[in-house]
């Protein structure tokens, strides 16, 4: 049946027609069109839908033009699909991983695996079932950014470490957070500077920023001052402060972090200060980038 060879939606007039063969993204269903508004990415190392019959779909095929497709176009048969993600391998093959639900309540780990080895693309595939209502992926084992190893963390978890960190050490403990902060960004400074470069790094510094929004750390306005490097970020949705606490009132991590991040990329003394915080009942914090005074000077 030449029918069966579309699965787009947008080739098919008629909603009712596309069953069984569309290939259902449950989150694009929202979506309609025009411009889309910034939003977290959803990752999926765990579903759960109450009783819902569901499967982890892991695909290797050829990272050729119309793989995805070919494979898109046998799952559609079998699945809805609630969430993928597809990435190279850098060696000829791709992957293609996917959290979904069957068309059918009998369908099974080997109806779906005998559907894949149909697609002439699929080069190795591996079919999970989860339990009741729970499915969590089992092929992942953490996260890949850059070559680099990363690690999903709540932030009201970290926010939560900060706290009772304070709570601890008191005064002393706002210190440790902000010394770790600036640690942490100059290390991560010269990370990236292996990484790209400083050729790279450093003309792009304002553009990089958004690599930490995309990481979940908060969305910076950056407004630059009168003085060279000097002026002022702004930053909300903040990690450090977003959750509230009961014994902080500022964001030593981030101001730490600021700062060591303007030393190194600088390659000049930069002093940092948090001029408002949403821990003090200001809408978002603000920070304010000034060169170090030397000693003795006013
Ligand atoms: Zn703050």
């Amino acid at each position: 049946m030449s029918g069966r060879k579309i699965i787009l939606s947008m080739c098919l007039p008629v909603a009712e027609t596309l069953k069984p063969y569309q290939v259902n993204f449950r989150l694009f269903q929202l979506a309609g069109y025009g411009s889309v508004k910034s939003i977290p990415k959803r990752e999926f190392p765990i579903y759960y839908e109450k009783e819902k019959k569901l499967f982890q779909i892991v695909v290797r095929m050829s990272d050729a033009p119309g793989s995805l497709m070919s494979i898109l176009e046998v799952l559609g048969r079998k699945v809805n699909l609630i969430a993928t993600s597809t990435y190279t391998l850098g060696d000829g093959t791709a992957i293609l991983s996917a959290f979904s639900e069957p068309l059918s309540s009998t369908e099974t780990i080997a109806g779906i695996q005998k559907a894949l080895g149909s697609s002439p693309v699929t080069i190795e595939s591996d079919v999970t079932e989860g339990k009741g209502g729970l499915l969590v992926d089992t092929f992942h084992s953490g996260l890949q950014v850059g070559g680099e190893d990363y690690m999903l963390l709540r932030r009201a978890g970290l926010s939560g470490v900060f706290d009772h960190i304070v709570k601890i050490f008191g005064t002393g403990g706002e210190v440790l957070l902000y010394e770790e902060g600036l640690a942490m960004a100059q290390r991560n400074a010269k990370n990236m500077n292996d990484l790209l470069t400083p050729e790279v790094v450093g003309p792009n510094t304002s553009y990089l920023i958004e690599f930490l929004t995309a990481q979940g750390w908060g969305v910076f306005e950056p407004t630059a001052g009168k003085g060279s490097h000097e002026g002022t970020v702004k930053m909300s949705h903040c990690f450090e402060c977003e959750h509230g606490s009961t014994v902080r009132k500022h964001c030593d991590f981030m101001r730490g972090y600021f700062e060591g991040s303007a030393n190194f990329t600088l390659g000049v003394s930069m002093q940092v200060e948090e001029l408002e915080c949403a821990l003090r009942g200001d809408k978002a914090c603000i920070y304010r980038v000034t060169h170090r005074k030397k000693s003795g000077q006013a």
